[in-house]
């Protein structure tokens, strides 16, 4: 089986290509590397053995992409090519927009005109939006979000869902990812964010190899046992091999199927500095700010739909998490860059 990975070259993705070349898949990454760079296709294939077939270009280009769907002949399309920063959302709602309505919309059109039948859709647990109760479960109604970003996942999962109700040889499968963090035990590939990290691992693994000072962490005053958010972190590689349940499962049914990918078990932002702390003996210095806008006190996932279904389980602990992340940061300071 042959899988297309639009934005295949970012965190997720890379470390997706190589579990499905692992699982004895061909892979074929499309990326424009707005948010990535090709080394990490390089070192895809370094970790693999395997040789990747690559394209730079704009997810958004039909032509181009219509082409390369020509040339390559997928079975699936997995679609990872989004801009993903909530606060730059805020900023550039145009751009988010554009972007990743544009590019499921013309990877839709490009497999309808080449007859692929199977799509998997980088979700997020963001479009249980604000009203939920906790643990979210995948049955619940999507909620209002509160970002451009959140709403542009909310509204590409509507467009699919609406593609496969009239095409019922189409088979779509939206994964709701928790939050990822670590990276593949070899520490060739990792999240490599550019500019100052938003999300909480990066930074403190920025924190760690001393290109950041300290944490803040936002909020100690939240309602929860230690004053801090509490998130389902989950490892990548994780969440790469439910990427790979996916494929199999779109392979075999039709119509649209939605799964959490969590590992049902929150931490805290001081759980995690600990956790960090403890598995890497490095001492990471934070200090308490105000809550940053529109972050909810806890959330997780109920996963139980993934397992008995995609038979799809989480394996890696917090300290895998916490160790990985650092090997991976430690022999990459600067990321890809230091290439
Ligand atoms: P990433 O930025 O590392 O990867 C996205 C990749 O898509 C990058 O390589 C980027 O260059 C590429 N890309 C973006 N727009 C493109 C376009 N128009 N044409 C071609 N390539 C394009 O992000 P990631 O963390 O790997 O996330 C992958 C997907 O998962 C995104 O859709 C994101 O919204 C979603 N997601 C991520 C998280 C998370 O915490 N990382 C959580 C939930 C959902
Ligand atoms: N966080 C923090 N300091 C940072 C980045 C994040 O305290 O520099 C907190 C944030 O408030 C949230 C948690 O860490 O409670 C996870 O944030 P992240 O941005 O990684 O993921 P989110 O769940 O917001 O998508």
């Amino acid at each position: 089986m042959k899988i297309l990975l639009a934005g295949g070259a970012g965190y997720i993705g890379s470390h997706t290509a190589v579990e499905l070349l692992n699982a004895g898949l061909e892979v074929v990454i499309v990326d424009n590397y707005c948010n990535s760079s090709p080394v990490a296709v390089k070192r895809v294939e370094e970790i693999t053995g395997k040789k990747v077939e690559s394209f730079e270009a704009d997810i958004k280009d039909k032509a181009k992409i219509l082409d390369i769907m020509k040339q390559t002949k997928p079975d699936c399309v997995i679609h990872f090519a989004g801009l993903k920063a909530v606060g730059e959302s805020v900023k550039l709602p145009i751009t988010y927009y554009r972007n990743n309505i544009d590019t499921t919309i013309t990877l839709l059109e490009c497999m309808a005109e080449t007859g692929v039948k199977s799509f998997v859709f980088s979700s997020s647990a963001t479009v249980y939006g604000e009203e939920n109760d906790i643990p979210y479960v995948e049955t619940m109604r999507r909620g209002s979000c509160s970002n451009p970003y959140g709403w542009t996942k909310y509204m590409m999962e509507q467009i699919l869902e609406d593609a496969a109700k009239a095409d019922d040889k189409l088979s779509v499968v939206l994964l709701r990812y928790f939050n990822p963090i670590g990276a593949h035990e070899s520490g060739k590939i990792g999240e490599d964010p550019q500019g100052i990290p938003n999300n909480l691992m990066p930074y403190i693994a920025q924190v760690a190899v001393g290109r950041r000072d300290h944490l803040t962490i936002f909020g100690n005053d939240y309602n929860t046992k230690d004053g801090t958010c509490r998130r389902d972190y989950i490892h990548v590689m994780d969440l790469a091999n439910g990427h790979l349940k996916a494929v199999e499962y779109a392979a075999g049914n039709k119509g649209v199927s939605v799964f959490n990918l969590g590992t049902g078990q929150p931490y805290s932002v001081l759980e995690i500095v600990n956790a960090f702390e403890k598995a890497n003996g490095i001492e990471i210095k934070y200090e308490f700010g105000p809550r940053r806008d529109g972050d909810l006190p806890e959330f997780w996932a109920n996963a139980d739909k993934a397992e008995k279904i995609l038979n799809w389980k989480t394996t890696k602990t917090l300290e895998d998490m916490c160790r990985d992340t650092w090997n991976w940061q430690k022999n990459n300071p600067k990321g890809y860059e230091t290439e």
